[in-house]
């Protein structure tokens, strides 16, 4: 405990004297009892800001020598207590800076304490690892790797498949990022199997600290990549006509092709008649696009990487013009990544276990951005994994909740 001995106050600073209160104290290196006074000394320690000024306590403490001459007789100083001495700052302050961390800038903070932002960094990184240590993210059996875009920037957020849960988030779609995130996977031999977009550093990251995992290129962003093949055909097309046949011809032209053949109604089945005669890009493109939807039917009868390739090179072999230049690069990304592509079909714990879809999971991306206006990656991602404080006891979790977490933040 501390005596506040007197205050000094100016315009930005409140000043505390105060002295350690004595205690009896053992020799911390030979646990002698026998200890003599030897001086004092002035540590001057922040603690927690008062009336939006920096408040110091001036601790004064006792020197103390061991008696125990002959074989320690060592100089040592009394412990103060409640204190982070790493940082020179009372343990509240350092909790402090833990929770504001969360909400407002490490600037705005470093302003209050009149300290370096650096510092403010550095503490907040401190507290966020021991939350961390005290919670056990508990290793999905499919984990999927999916880019988030926010704003300029692209993060990884790492999602337990089957259980539709945000397990991790990485800020950067980079190899050595990647890696050390699957390194700090608490169990990670228990992941069997990883669900990737065609993103090259996150296979690699994969291949490197996972190698018993089983990396597939998964069925959404394969979808994905054939709405924009078809997208792109569509988009060439209107800019090529006039505004009257858009209006008259063009009507439900988007709506028709994202949809697969079986579910169009009378009145497009007569519109895509109509296109075979005049807009053969964009009939083109959507029995293209049902091709390659097919190959995820079930009853479809794809067994292996194989099986998928005959479809694919079905489904997109005879494209001229257009549509050849919109679907080169699914085909051509399909062919890179084929190893990934098979295994999806070939492992039924990746095809059954594999992403439905990926919108919820990219609405992360606007969650990030308002989460994350003004404030440090570490700080947004804190907030979105991890209990507001230190809790009592360590415990395990399955991760947070996506849909909850998109509802919560009102983007879907
Ligand atoms: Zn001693």
């Amino acid at each position: 405990m501390y005596k506040v001995s007197f205050c000094e106050e100016s315009d930005t600073v409140i000043r505390l004297h105060a002295e350690v209160l004595a205690g009896t104290h053992d020799c911390p290196f030979c646990r002698s009892r026998e200890v003599g006074a030897w001086g004092q000394r002035s540590v001057t320690l922040l603690d927690m800001p008062r009336r939006g000024k920096r408040v110091e306590i001036v601790a004064t403490a006792r020197r103390l020598r061991c008696k125990n001459k002959g074989v320690c007789g060592k100089l040592f100083q009394q412990p103060l207590p409640d204190t982070s001495e790493h940082h020179n700052m009372t343990k509240r302050l350092r909790r402090w800076i833990g929770e504001q961390g969360r909400v407002r800038t490490f600037v705005a903070i470093a302003r209050d304490l009149q300290i370096a932002e650096a510092t403010v960094r550095q503490v907040f990184g401190d507290c966020i690892r021991e939350i961390e240590s005290a919670m056990r993210i508990l290793p999905p059996t499919v984990l999927a790797l999916v880019n988030v875009q926010v704003h300029q920037a692209c993060r990884v957020a790492a999602v337990n498949a089957e259980l539709g849960t945000l397990v991790g988030l990485v800020d950067k779609d980079e190899a050595a990022a990647l890696s050390a995130y699957l390194a700090d996977i608490y169990d990670r031999h228990k992941v069997g199997f990883v669900s990737l977009g065609p993103s090259g550093p996150a296979l690699a990251a994969v291949e490197l600290v996972l190698p018993d995992a089983v990396p597939f290129l998964d069925k959404p962003h394969v979808l994905g990549m054939v709405d924009r093949a078809v997208r792109g055909v569509r988009r060439t097309v209107r800019r090529d006509v006039t505004r009257q046949v858009r209006d008259k011809h063009l009507l439900d032209d988007g709506l028709i092709l994202e949809q697969r053949l079986r579910d169009l109604s009378g009145e497009h089945l007569s519109a895509l008649e109509m296109w075979r005669a005049s807009f053969p890009a964009l009939s083109d493109a959507l029995e293209a696009a049902e091709g390659v939807r097919r190959i995820y039917d079930k009853d479809a009868g794809i067994r292996d990487g194989s099986d998928a390739a005959d479809a694919l090179a079905a489904a997109v072999g005879g494209l001229g013009g257009l549509c050849a230049t919109h679907f080169q690069p699914l085909v051509s990304t399909l062919r890179a990544w084929r190893g990934p592509w098979s295994n999806y079909f070939t492992h039924a714990g990746a095809r059954a276990g594999g992403l439905e879809r990926l919108d919820d999971i990219q609405a992360i991306g606007t969650v990030l951005e308002e989460l994350g206006r003004s404030h440090a990656f570490g700080a947004v991602r804190a907030n979105l994994l991890l209990p507001p404080a230190l809790p009592a006891r360590s415990f395990s979790s399955r991760g947070v909740s996506i849909s909850r977490l998109v509802a919560g933040a009102g983007v879907v």
